[in-house]
């Protein structure tokens, strides 16, 4: 792998709490994400916003408005874990694709390899920038854009099921399966348009567990406990 995607679902920025940030727990990333950075490997980030808000959190007011509140939910999250890995040495870039002056920069696919070719860890912020989309949608624009080997997705859980394990003990966890198998049998692993842009685009995906002692090294350096997902 020479450049991947890595979501991070907003939730999983705030550990045991369920909303806002875990200072620890996104420290721990970004330890994991140097280890990929140092081994030479560029690394685009994607995160959600469900600690802050989700579109579909309130009924009463406007979808749209309420699309914007939650992308900006995803810039504050980028600037946040942008500035914790810094801390632990990493450069960074956050860019968005609507203009928020000073606090990030807008994206272009030439800005974000410009970065990239300066050892830089680059965050998708804002989304694709239009209502009614997810970050998942966003994640696999980016990955196509930005050409990247592989989508990493790092969830809650430890790969994809054939049903859900919390609600069926049988539930059985697939080592592979298509993307076809994904959209057919309505797996969620990413939502359906993220799931047809993939499709489209030949995008493969990685599902593996944050939980995981060392999950975002292990899944990217080949010991990868997770589910792929072919193209
Ligand atoms: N959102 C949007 N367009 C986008 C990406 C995100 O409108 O291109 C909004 C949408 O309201 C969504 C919220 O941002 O509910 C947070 O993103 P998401 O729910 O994908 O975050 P996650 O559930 O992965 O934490």
């Amino acid at each position: 792998m020479k450049r991947i995607l890595l979501k991070l679902s907003g939730e999983a920025l705030a550990g045991e709490k369920h909303r806002g940030f875990d200072e620890p727990t996104v420290t721990e990333v970004a330890k994991q994400v140097k280890v990929l950075v140092d081994q030479g490997i560029e690394v685009g980030i994607v995160i959600g916003g469900g600690n802050f808000w989700r579109g579909r959190t309130s009924e009463t007011i406007d979808r749209t408005k309420a699309d914007q509140i939650g992308m900006l939910a995803t810039v504050m999250n980028c600037i946040y874990v942008s500035e914790i890995f810094r801390s632990v040495g990493m450069k960074t870039a956050v860019l968005t694709p609507f203009e928020c002056g000073s606090m990030t920069k807008l994206f272009s696919k030439d800005r974000a390899n410009k970065y990239f070719d300066h050892n830089m860890v680059v965050f998708f912020a804002g989304g694709t920038g239009h209502p009614y989309f997810s970050t998942d949608t966003a994640t696999v624009l980016r990955a196509i854009e930005i050409e990247a080997d592989g989508i990493y997705l790092a969830k809650a859980i430890d790969g994809v099921y054939d049903s859900d394990p919390k609600v069926n003990p049988d539930a059985k966890k697939y080592d592979e399966l298509s993307i076809e198998e994904v959209i057919d049998k309505k797996l969620a692993v990413v939502d359906l348009t993220a799931s047809i842009m993939c499709m489209e685009n030949k995008m493969p995906m990685y599902v593996f567990s944050l939980n995981e002692k060392d999950g975002i090294v292990n899944a990217v350096s080949g010991k990868f406990n997770g589910t792929k997902v072919t193209v």
